[in-house]
């Protein structure tokens, strides 16, 4: 009898035990996606990763085929989509990859047990972390809350497998499910199409995660120690959403570190190690994007600016860096790290805005969002978090701007309307002479506008309240 297996946010063939292990048992195989939007407790899709996952199950159906095996999608309740894929294939295995959110997992654990008494086989594979996070313990038996011993426990413990390769070809099943075709699924924005800085940045897929590792390893892991922190001379690998939608594996990433000859691969491991660390810390503390992981921020008195965080959203701050991360994050649904910790510490500290309703908006616009990687940096930056930054660094956009986009060029990039301003103005246009201004048509608080705050003011307010929290 035919074996399920289904995909979640793992769309790949490659090191994907579950379908290894299904092809192997030999008999044939019914490839299922659900996008399941009613079981209780799943965080809904952001648009932006709505938009990659569209293309994502283009590429896999794509992959599905050339190897013999048709991709099936189904829209409803997990586990009524089984039970009806089940009736209708005469399968008798199930078998996936395991997820780690909490939530996720919790409803593969009820779907599994349910399976396992009507008799059928249900098993679950790794995947998507090098560890498992239900077994690595510190010495007194609990979880890693901070990140330099969770990564030192990762070296000395965790065997990192090689990755499996992909089933050379598949025994599809070939009958019917009652078909839903992709449009059906209705992923892709209509009205107004907001997508065309995605289409033009991403080549979401495997084959295009592969290609995007190839050329990492190539031309830009050599310098990632060194260029990592430069927004304008992007040098960091870019394979966050690839790795959000499972179209690569950290197994298959240290493999292909494993075989280059170049330096610098050590502090990119240490980059996926905190990937690791966040679902370590996500296993553990299942509401991560809810609630302060410190208590005591519970009592902060966070603003309730709504029209500042439209502000912020829009990239209207007034602060070239931060407007211009928030503006590549809205055409392109990716953001520099540099700039991500900048615009997030904005919000949070100079404007004193819950760091929830960053997260948020983050959830909805990266197109690598992620249910680990997001609230534990949001939480990060914030202090709130596990191992976070502490409450007295409080970022100055200027100075953070003037270090690491010396020569404005990333700037310049995101927000054309200021890109004729000399570099010693560039990331401080309300310091510029009128007759600087003038000469490059600038009209402050009309082309582009006026800070929203003060820093120095901003940051005296923010102390004062993370103060009030210490005492
Ligand atoms: P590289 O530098 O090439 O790193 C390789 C991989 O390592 C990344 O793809 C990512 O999977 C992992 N990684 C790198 N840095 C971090 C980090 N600081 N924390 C956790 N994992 C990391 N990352 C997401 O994948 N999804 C998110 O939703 C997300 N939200 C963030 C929100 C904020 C406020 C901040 C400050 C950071 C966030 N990050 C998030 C982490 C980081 O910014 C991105 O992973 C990174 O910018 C992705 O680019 P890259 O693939 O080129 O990274």
């Amino acid at each position: 009898a035919p074996t399920i297996v289904l995909f979640r946010r793992d769309l790949r063939i490659g090191d994907n035990a579950a379908l290894a292990a299904a092809a192997e048992r030999g008999a044939p195989v019914v490839a299922l996606y659900i996008l399941d939007e009613t079981t209780k407790g799943l965080r809904a899709t952001g648009a932006a990763s709505r938009w990659w996952l569209h293309h994502s199950l283009a590429a896999l159906g794509d992959l599905l085929r050339k190897a013999g095996a048709n991709l099936f999608l189904a829209h409803g309740r997990t586990e009524d989509a089984v039970a009806k894929a089940i009736d209708a294939s005469g399968a008798n295995c199930v078998f996936w990859n395991r997820r780690y959110d909490p939530s996720e997992a919790g409803a593969d654990a009820r779907m599994k047990a349910a399976l396992r008494e009507k008799g059928l086989t249900a098993l679950s594979f790794d995947g998507a972390l090098l560890h498992e996070p239900s077994l690595l313990k510190t010495g007194s038996g609990g979880f890693y809350k901070v990140y330099t011993p969770f990564w030192k426990a990762m070296a000395e413990e965790v065997h990192v497998r090689d990755p499996i390769d992909p089933p050379g070809s598949i025994d599809g099943w070939r009958g019917e499910l009652g078909g839903l075709r992709l449009m059906e699924l209705d992923l892709l924005p209509s009205k107004p199409d907001w997508a065309h800085g995605l289409r033009e940045t991403w080549r979401p897929g495997e084959e295009g995660a592969q290609a995007r590792l190839r050329q990492f390893i190539e031309s830009d892991l050599a310098n990632y120690e060194r260029q990592r922190d430069y927004p304008g001379q992007p040098s960091t690998s870019r394979l966050s959403p690839h790795l959000a939608f499972g179209e690569i594996t950290p197994f298959q990433i240290f493999a292909a570190l494993r075989r280059s000859k170049s330096s610098g691969t050590s502090k990119f491991r240490s980059e996926i190690g905190w990937r690791e660390f966040s679902y370590h810390l996500l296993f553990h503390n299942p509401d991560l994007a809810g609630r302060n992981f410190r208590p005591e921020f519970d009592a902060m008195s966070w603003r309730d600016d709504m029209q500042a965080l439209r502000t912020w959203q829009r990239g209207l701050t007034g602060y070239p860096i931060v407007d211009a991360g928030m503006r590549e994050l809205w055409r392109t649904g990716w953001m520099h790290n540099r700039v991500r910790m900048i615009v997030a510490s904005f919000l949070i500290k100079d404007l004193m805005i819950d760091w929830r309703h960053g997260e948020k908006w983050f959830w909805d616009t990266l197109v690598d969002a992620d249910a680990a990687n997001n609230p534990a940096s949001w939480q990060w930056v914030a202090g709130s978090g596990a191992d976070a930054a502490p409450y007295f660094r409080i970022f100055n956009p200027v100075l953070q701007a003037e270090k690491f986009d010396p020569r404005g060029d990333y700037v310049r990039h995101h927000i054309p309307e200021i890109s004729a301003l000399p570099d010693r103005y560039i990331h401080r246009p309300w310091e510029a002479p009128a007759a600087v201004l003038k000469d490059k048509s600038i009209e402050l608080g009309k082309t582009y506008p006026y800070p929203i705050v003060d820093h120095g003011a901003a940051r005296e307010r923010a102390l004062v309240a993370y103060q009030s929290l210490k005492d």
